[in-house]
């Protein structure tokens, strides 16, 4: 299969901005690629946010983050504080910063998928498509409970650096969530073996997206 890549040399991958309803998502969903970016693309700029916290997982987040995103170029790493699992009681206010982020003028965008079945997933999604009009959107996926995985079309293969160190970081990172029965670090290989084997991953590990539209 041949191999695309984005950006070009007229218009190359620079700004990117994350989107995770809690503070663990983006992480989950997509950090792996976002280590191998950064490993292979030079000047990323990203632009992340988390949309519920609290004192002690904003905590946590800002570590993770300021992990994930130790080679970028910029980086700017906001925490709301909107109630987890209320969510879409506050969409208005959460689409008025939906409407501050459109200056940061993202070419790429990396957000929830559109049929999570966590409405807090959701509404980020819905208001990410609804904000970005003329963006290249990837909705990234988190395994769950309820049993949502789909059949993603956009495959990032990961070398063993990059998964590896995602797992550790995650773990490292949330203390406050070891006791989950869904932390664990063999959910998080299992679901990039599963999409590493879909897409002939040289190392076996890959995270996977989907991705709606896509002009070329
Ligand atoms: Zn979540």
């Amino acid at each position: 299969m041949v191999e695309f890549r984005l950006g070009s040399t007229r218009q190359p991958l620079r700004r990117i901005l994350c989107l995770g309803s809690h503070c663990d998502d983006i992480e989950i969903g997509c950090g792996g690629t976002i280590l191998r970016w950064l490993d292979e693309f030079p000047n990323l700029q990203f632009y992340w946010v988390v949309f519920s916290s609290t004192p002690k997982r904003r905590q946590e987040a800002f570590l993770s983050a300021q992990a994930f995103l130790r080679k970028a170029r910029t980086k700017k790493v906001v925490m709301r504080n909107y109630r987890d699992s209320f969510l879409p009681s506050f969409s208005g206010q959460i689409k008025e910063d939906f409407e501050k982020l459109k200056k940061f003028k993202p070419d790429l965008v990396l957000t929830h998928y559109r049929h999570d079945l966590h409405q807090d997933h959701r509404l980020i999604c819905e208001l990410t498509w609804n904000t970005f009009r003329d963006h290249l959107i990837l909705e990234y996926e988190i395994p769950k409970y309820d049993g949502d995985l789909g059949q993603p079309n956009l495959f990032v293969p990961l070398g063993q650096e990059s998964y590896k160190r995602k797992v550790r970081y995650i773990m490292d990172a949330f203390e406050t969530q070891r006791a989950k029965r869904w932390f664990e670090k063999e959910i998080f290989l299992a679901l990039m073996r599963l999409r590493g084997m879909e897409c002939i991953a040289p190392s076996g590990y890959a995270e996977a997206f989907y991705c709606r539209k896509l002009v070329v």
